[in-house]
């Protein structure tokens, strides 16, 4: 044996997946992809992601899940917790006795919330005051035009759906910046202090409501608008969820169209996949779960939120109605956190270990742990589990790599992970590789995207 097959024998190296698929595979990568971008665009929160994650699930014969009702295998049913989070499960031939197969994967993303008291007149304009909601760099917030989504719910219990900057002929938004010329202080400040969150407030209006000198009268106009509008007042902002995201279309990147730019893949790039996969597995031997949880951005907490116990409630229940413990069903079940994970970026090469970054077009990401400051925060996935993962996907011929979390000290994160290893389920990451994440416009590859459907897939038949 010479040097070149003692290496082919022994040494690793992460196949590319464009490389490893065929025509058909690229095809079928691109043929995915229109769905997750049509996805993408009709669902920029969490609760339209869930919405529409009902109305597919409904025209492939889901049906809202009843407490009193027996299911038997093959049913096919969801449970939507709050409008916010959803649980699409199918039944599987063995039921649960052996534990379920679950993957879980996040729908909210880093946006601007508006505040209970948003609206204010300030110098000839009416703004919005905003929080913003996870892990953000402000200053990538302004600038760009943007879209207001959510919810207002008026005190009869009256819910008024917003959706304003979508459409071509929609106004849009925008927060502004400070032109070059003046901003001499300001280009020298850090990227963290450049823009404050008490700067992101969000310009809604200029002309006011009629010509006379009553005070307010700009932010008079824009509260007429939205009564002749919606029929709210300001009051009705107090019990409003209304979210601040950018009014960008998902769209092909690159000449050869091999990426897709969108806001918000993390981390409904692995939410769609996962979705999809559920509604293919046909008969699936152990019950699946497609988990779509909210507030993983602001670590899990609120009942729509992976630390609560809606899903081990929702498992338990089910467990219940085959007269199975429901604990014990737990700690058999097995999970896929399907979250985003870090792509090499060659322009910040300082910041990855490149034997241990997951890259763009090699595929699916498997993360064994996240976390921060010697793994801290981490649900650090068994050597065991890992074994089976990786035998899994390679005998089904799944594009995958393995994937950290950038250089040791250079930051961290987390994922749901940890919340569903508390309930004793075995647990480990697998996603898609991210460029420029948590910014308003993030990157991915089709490939990668298809080869997270295909493990995800696979996972489900196992
Ligand atoms: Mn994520
Ligand atoms: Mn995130």
């Amino acid at each position: 044996m010479d040097a070149k097959e003692l290496k082919e024998k022994l040494c690793y190296e992460t196949p590319n997946a464009a490389k490893k698929m065929n025509a058909d595979g690229i095809a079928a990568a691109d043929s995915f992809s229109e769905g997750y971008m049509n996805f993408l665009d009709a669902a920029k929160t969490e609760r339209e992601a869930v919405t529409r994650a009902v109305e597919i699930a409904e025209m492939n014969g889901f049906s809202e899940y009843d407490p009193d009702e027996i299911y038997p295998a093959g049913s096919k049913i969801y449970y939507n917790n709050r409008g916010k989070s959803i649980i699409l499960s199918v039944i599987g031939e063995k039921g649960l006795k052996e534990g379920a197969r679950i993957i879980a994967a996040h729908i909210d993303s880093p946006r601007l919330d508006l505040r209970p008291n948003p609206l204010y007149e300030a110098d000839g304009e009416a703004l919005f005051k905003t929080h913003y909601y996870g892990g953000i760099k402000k200053y990538q917030w302004t600038a760009i035009p943007l879209a207001l989504h959510g919810v207002i719910v008026k005190k009869d219990g009256e819910t008024v759906t917003v959706t304003v900057g979508e459409s071509d002929d929609d106004p849009k938004f925008v927060i502004t910046d400070l032109l070059p010329h003046l901003a001499a202080k300001q280009m020298t400040s850090t990227l963290a202090e450049g823009i404050k969150g008490e700067d992101l407030n969000v310009l809604v209006g200029s002309r006011p409501f009629d010509q006379s000198d009553e005070a307010q009268n700009i932010k008079l106009n824009t509260l007429n608008i939205l009564f002749e509008k919606f029929g709210v007042t300001e009051a009705d902002f107090l019990s409003a969820e209304l979210e601040i995201v950018p009014a960008f279309k998902a769209c092909d990147i690159g000449f050869d169209r091999s990426m897709i730019g969108a806001y918000g893949h993390d981390d409904r790039v692995c939410a769609y996949p996962a979705l999809m996969a559920l509604l293919d597995t046909d008969a699936p031997a152990h019950t699946t779960l497609c988990v779509l949880t909210d507030k993983e951005e602001i670590g899990s907490d609120g009942n729509t939120g992976l630390n609560s116990a809606y899903m081990s409630f929702f498992i338990k229940a089910l467990a219940k109605k085959e007269g199975l413990d429901g604990e014990s069903v737990l700690s058999l079940s097995k999970c896929l956190s399907a979250d985003v994970n870090a792509a090499y970026d060659p322009d910040f090469p300082e910041v990855y270990e490149k034997s241990n970054s997951s890259f763009i077009n090699k595929g699916v990401v498997i993360t064994k742990y996240t976390g921060s400051r010697g793994k801290g925060g981490s649900s650090d996935a068994s050597a065991e589990f890992m074994a089976e993962i990786r035998a899994l996907l390679d005998n089904a011929d799944v594009c995958w790599q393995i994937g950290e979390l950038g250089r040791l000290d250079a930051g961290g994160g987390g994922t749901v992970a940890k919340y569903v290893a508390s309930h004793n389920i075995e647990v480990v990451d697998v996603g898609v590789p991210v460029l420029s994440m948590h910014a308003p416009f993030e990157v991915v590859s089709k490939l990668d995207v298809y080869s997270a459907y295909r493990a995800f897939y696979e996972f489900y038949k196992s």
